[in-house]
């Protein structure tokens, strides 16, 4: 059984001719798939877990500017037949993925234009979510993107529990760890989140997107509408 969402939408004749080029691999926490301008072995269909695309400033300031789960792929300049990534692909909450060597990749997109379709129109949807990122990071206070960001790695998680730092989402959110622990009280407070230690529990979905900006809802709208099937 597939749990990759992007492939499970394809025809079962077009996926049972990727399979044999496909296997599965653990996506262990903060293993790196690949760094900013380095080549990209292979394409990744998360099957479980995190990973987030993550650009690092020359000062080695760090920010999330894109998220993938079992909705997606990561790999997608192979789409543009680009061999190189522009930023980091590393494994934010473990699990697993399935994997295609890059070259495999390269030639079942050329072979089945049902597959390359698919995979170009995520590109878009994926595009559209790191976009919305870049706008929300500039604009939206912390408290909303804070808000945002807990419902994108709900949206890809089982559960309502959420394995993760401060110090990581002070790092995904590019702000300082004080501003994270201010406003996760805040939020603590409300009743939308609890946090203990290395964990944060979300208590009332549907308050904490009336708490994020419109930045969520916008990207899963759009992606709903591209690969038409909902992210979660
Ligand atoms: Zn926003």
């Amino acid at each position: 059984m597939i749990h990759n969402r992007l492939l499970a939408a394809l025809p079962h004749d077009v996926l049972a001719l990727l399979l044999p080029k496909l296997s599965l691999v653990e996506l262990p926490i903060r293993q790196t798939l690949y760094r900013a301008g380095a080549a990209i072995d292979a394409a990744y269909f998360p099957e479980a877990g995190i990973v987030s695309m993550v650009s690092i400033l020359s000062e080695g300031e760090q920010v999330e500017v894109g998220m993938v789960g079992r909705e997606g792929l990561v790999g997608t300049p192979l789409l543009a037949d680009v061999e190189t990534s522009y930023v980091e692909a590393m494994v934010q909450a473990p699990g697993s993925a399935l994997r295609m060597e890059a070259r495999a990749f390269r030639q079942e997109l050329a072979a089945s234009p049902v597959f390359r379709s698919l995979m170009l129109r995520y590109g878009e949807a994926h595009q559209a979510q790191v976009i919305q990122t870049a706008a929300c990071n500039g604009n939206h206070g912390l408290e909303q993107r804070l808000a945002r960001w807990l419902l994108m790695v709900h949206d890809r998680t089982d559960g309502d529990e959420i394995p993760v730092t401060q110090d990581f989402i002070a790092t995904m959110l590019g702000v300082h760890r004080p501003s994270v622990t201010v406003t996760a009280g805040a939020l603590q407070r409300a009743g939308l989140i609890r946090y203990s230690a290395g964990r944060v529990t979300v208590l009332d979905r549907q308050r904490l997107e009336a708490a994020s900006c419109e930045c969520h809802g916008a990207v899963r709208q759009r992606f709903a509408e591209v690969i038409g099937t909902p992210i979660s």
